[in-house]
C-alpha cells in the first residue's frame, strides 16, 4: 500500500505525487491523505469564507478521487503531524508521498517528518517558478526588480512573444496604458456567483459554529476545478478585456470591477497559473481581448504572483524581520471592526469583513498606504491582512506585505514605498465626494488623514525619500510648506496617530 499527502492548497488536478505513486501501485493500492488540521485552522482568527473555502474544496476534492478509484482518507486531526502518524498507523502504508509545501512552516515539518517515517517530499511545481527558476544563480544580497524577473519567466515560458521571440507589440510592459481612472457611465459585469451544493452548506453551517472573522453564509466561490474554470471563462469573455484600462481604478458601489477575483482558486490549486495564463493569451490572438489588458493580467500571475514567491523563498526570513522605516504603533482598532468616519478606508473594511476579498489597488492603495504612512508595525498589519483575507497565505502575504505594501525591506521587493495623499485616491476613485474629509486640506479637523499623514511622512523621512530616484519629486513637493504649515501638518498628524493608538482593539 501506497499513501500520498495532499495539502489543502495543493488541490491540483493532476497532481505530481498521484501521478508519482501511480508508477509504485495500482489507484486501488493507492490511499490519499487529507488532514484537516484543527491547530493549523486555528492557526489566526481567520475569514469564516476561508475556512469555508479550503474545507469544502477539500471535500469535493476527496469526493473527487474517490470516483476516480483512489481509497481515500479524509480526516480531521489535532494537528498534520499527528494524522500523518494516525494514517499510517491504520494503513499499514510503507511509503508516501507529498509535495513540498508553498509556505515555510508546513514545509519545515514536512522535513521533520520525512528524518523518522517513510515520507518522501516531492518538488513543489505548483508555481511555474518552481519549474523553473528564471534566474538561479542570483545572489541573495543582489536585488531583482520585477521587470527582470518577469522578462525571464515570459522569454521561458514562450508567453506573448513574437516568432522572434520579442515581445507582442514591441513593448514588454504596457502599465502606463493600465492607469485611467473609471468614467460613471462603464459598469463591470459582476463576477460569477456560484450557489453552493450540499457538501458547501454543510461546511457553512459547520463554520458559521467557529470563532473567526465575516459570516460564512453568502459563500458563492468555486470549490471545484469545473466551477474554477467556469469562472475563469466568465472572466475571460466579460471583464478582461478591460481590465487593462481600469486595473487601477476604484469604485464606493463596486468592490471587483475589472478584476478577475481568481486568486482563492489558483492558490489552492483549482486552477494552476499556466492555464489562466494561456486563456488570457488566447482571448489576445482571437481579437476578443486588447494587449494592454492580456498584457496586464499576464503581469500579474507570470509576473507578480511568481515574484513573490520566488522572493519569499529567496528573502522572506530578511523581510520578516525588516522595518527600515521604524514603524512601532500598534494597529488602530477600526482594523478589526471596520468602524471609520473615513468613506473610502470604511467602505473597504466593510467589503473585507463580509466577503474577504478586495482588489490590489485597494489593498495597496487604501489598506497599506495607511499603514506605511501611519508607521504600523509591519507584523501586526502582516497579521491583520492573514486573518482577514480569503486567499491570505504565508507564502504571499510576507512579500506583499512587508515587500510591496510597506517597504518594511527598505526597497528589495518594490522600487519605491507606494506612499500616497488624497490626491491620488480622489483621482482614481469617487470615494472623496462622499466624505467629511477634505482631500486636499493638510492640517486640521477637517483635513483627510491620508493627506496629513502624507505630508508627515514627508516631513519625517525627507532624508531618506531624497535618497530614492523615484520619490525625490515628491519630496520637492515639501519648499511650498513654510515653517507655520508644517508644524501644524505635524501636530494634526501627532494628534491623529494618538487617538488611534488608543484605540483598544475589541
Ligand atoms: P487580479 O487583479 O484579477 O489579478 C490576477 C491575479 O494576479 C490574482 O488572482 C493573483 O493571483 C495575481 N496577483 C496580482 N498581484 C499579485 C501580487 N502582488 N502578489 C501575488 N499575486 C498577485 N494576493 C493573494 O493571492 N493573497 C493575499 O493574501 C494577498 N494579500 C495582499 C496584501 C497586500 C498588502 C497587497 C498589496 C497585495 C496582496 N495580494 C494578495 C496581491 C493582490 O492584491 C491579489 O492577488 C489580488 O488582489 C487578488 O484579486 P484578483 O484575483 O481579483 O486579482
Ligand atoms: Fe478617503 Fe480622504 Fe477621500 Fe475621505 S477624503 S474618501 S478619507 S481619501
Amino acid at each position: 500500500m501506497v499513501s500520498v499527502w495532499i495539502l489543502g492548497d495543493q488541490l491540483l488536478e493532476r497532481h505530481p505525487a498521484l501521478c508519482a505513486a501511480a508508477a509504485l501501485a495500482e489507484r486501488a493500492n493507492t490511499t490519499v491523505l487529507l488532514i484537516e488540521s484543527e491547530a493549523r485552522l486555528a492557526q489566526q482568527p481567520y475569514h469564516r469564507r476561508k475556512l469555508v473555502l479550503i474545507l469544502s474544496a477539500m471535500r469535493h476534492y476527496a469526493a473527487m478521487l474517490g470516483a476516480a478509484g483512489y481509497r481515500v482518507d479524509l480526516r480531521r486531526a489535532p494537528d498534520f503531524a499527528t494524522g500523518v502518524r494516525q494514517h499510517l498507523a491504520e494503513t499499514g502504508s510503507h511509503r508516501m508521498l507529498t509535495v513540498a509545501a508553498a509556505e515555510r512552516g508546513t514545509r519545515a515539518l514536512q522535513h521533520a517528518l520525512a528524518q523518522e517515517l517513510p515520507l518522501e517530499l516531492l518538488p513543489n511545481t505548483q508555481f511555474l517558478c518552481g519549474q523553473h527558476d528564471p534566474l538561479p544563480d542570483v545572489p541573495v544580497t543582489r536585488r531583482v526588480v520585477l521587470e527582470t524577473f518577469y522578462r525571464a519567466m515570459r522569454r521561458h515560458f514562450g508567453v506573448l512573444l513574437d516568432d522572434g521571440g520579442n515581445p507582442l507589440g514591441g513593448q514588454w510592459n504596457y502599465d502606463a496604458a493600465n492607469r485611467r481612472p473609471l468614467p460613471r457611465t462603464v459598469v463591470a459585469p459582476p463576477a460569477q456567483q456560484f450557489v453552493p451544493d450540499a457538501i458547501t452548506l454543510a461546511t457553512i453551517d459547520e463554520v458559521g459554529q467557529r470563532a473567526g472573522i465575516g459570516d460564512a453564509a453568502g459563500f458563492a466561490l468555486p470549490v471545484t476545478h469545473a466551477d474554477a474554470r467556469q469562472a475563469l471563462d466568465g472572466f475571460i469573455a466579460e471583464r478582461l478585456p478591460r481590465f487593462g484600462d481600469y486595473e487601477d481604478a476604484m469604485r464606493a458601489d463596486d468592490g471587483v470591477l475589472f478584476h478577475s477575483v481568481l486568486s482563492p482558486a489558483l492558490n489552492i490549486g483549482l486552477l494552476e497559473p499556466l492555464e489562466v495564463i494561456r486563456a488570457a493569451e488566447h482571448a489576445y490572438h482571437a481579437g476578443s481581448a486588447p494587449l494592454n489588458a492580456v498584457e496586464g493580467f499576464v503581469r500579474q500571475i507570470l509576473g507578480w504572483r511568481e515574484y513573490m514567491y520566488w522572493q519569499y523563498w529567496r528573502i522572506g526570513e530578511q523581510l520578516v524581520a525588516a522595518n527600515a522605516w521604524n514603524a512601532q504603533r500598534p494597529l488602530p482598532a477600526f482594523f478589526w471592526d471596520g468602524t471609520s468616519d473615513m468613506h473610502c478606508l470604511a467602505t473597504v473594511l466593510r467589503r473585507v469583513h463580509q466577503t474577504g476579498y478586495a482588489h490590489h489597488i485597494e489593498r495597496l492603495m487604501i489598506l497599506s498606504n495607511l499603514c506605511l504612512l501611519a508607521g504600523i508595525t509591519p507584523a501586526e498589519v502582516n497579521a491583520w491582512f492573514l486573518a482577514s483575507f480569503v486567499d491570505a497565505y504565508d507564502w504571499v502575504m510576507v512579500p506583499n506585505v512587508f515587500g510591496m505594501g510597506l517597504n518594511a525591506d527598505g526597497g528589495g521587493v518594490a522600487t519605491k514605498p507606494y506612499i500616497a495623499s488624497a490626491a491620488y485616491i480622489d483621482r482614481m476613485s469617487d470615494y472623496c465626494g462622499g466624505c467629511r474629509f477634505q482631500p486636499r486640506a493638510r492640517h486640521g479637523p477637517a483635513a483627510c488623514p491620508f493627506t496629513v499623514l502624507y505630508w508627515n511622512f514627508l516631513l519625517t523621512h525627507e532624508a531618506a525619500l531624497r535618497a530614492n530616484p523615484r520619490l525625490g519629486p515628491a519630496v520637492l513637493g515639501l519648499r511650498h510648506l513654510d515653517d507655520a504649515e508644517r508644524t501644524a501638518v505635524r501636530q494634526t498628524a501627532a494628534a491623529l496617530l494618538a487617538r488611534w493608538s488608543n484605540d483598544p482593539r475589541p
